[in-house]
C-alpha cells in the first residue's frame, strides 16, 4: 500500500523566514554547482560570491553569505527581505529543501502561539 504523505503543520508563506536567518547554513559542493548553473557562472565564482569558509577545531564548512535584515539580525543573501521568501527556490541548497525534516516546525509553533496571545495574525516576536 502507498504510504500516505501527511500535510505539514506549518506554512512558510505566513512566516518571516526564521530558518533563512540561521547564521550557519552549510552547503555542499553540489549545492554550489547548482547555484553556479542557475546564475550561469563558474563554480569557483559561485563559491566566492555566495559562500565563505567557516573553520573551527571541529568544523570546516562552506556557509551561505548573509546580509543585514530589518526583522532578524541578518538573513541568507538569497532571501528577499521585503517579500520574506527565497529568491533561488528552484536552485536552493539541499539543506533548505529538507528543513525542518518533520511535519512541524518549532519556530512556526512559537509564532502561532505568540500570534494568538497578541491577537495579531501578523505579529513577529523577537526570536
Ligand atoms: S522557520 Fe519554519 S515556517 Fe518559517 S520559513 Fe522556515 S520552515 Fe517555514
Ligand atoms: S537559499 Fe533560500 S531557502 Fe536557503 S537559506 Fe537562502 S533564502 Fe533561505
Amino acid at each position: 500500500m502507498k504510504k500516505k504523505v501527511l500535510k505539514p503543520r506549518y506554512d512558510c508563506a505566513k512566516c518571516p523566514g526564521y530558518c533563512c536567518s540561521y547564521a550557519r547554513i552549510a552547503i555542499k559542493d553540489f549545492d554550489i554547482e547548482r547555484l553556479a548553473r542557475h546564475f550561469g557562472i563558474s563554480k569557483t565564482a559561485a563559491r566566492l560570491k555566495f559562500t565563505y569558509r567557516y573553520q573551527t577545531k571541529e568544523l570546516d564548512e562552506q556557509l551561505l553569505r548573509h546580509r543585514q535584515d530589518h526583522v532578524f539580525k541578518s538573513t541568507c543573501m538569497f532571501f528577499d527581505q521585503d517579500k520574506r521568501r527565497c529568491t533561488v527556490y528552484e536552485a536552493r541548497p539541499s539543506v533548505c529543501r529538507i528543513y525542518p525534516e518533520d511535519r512541524t516546525c518549532g519556530y512556526y509553533e512559537f509564532l502561532k502561539f505568540e500570534r494568538i496571545q497578541q491577537g495579531d495574525e501578523d505579529f513577529i516576536p523577537s526570536a
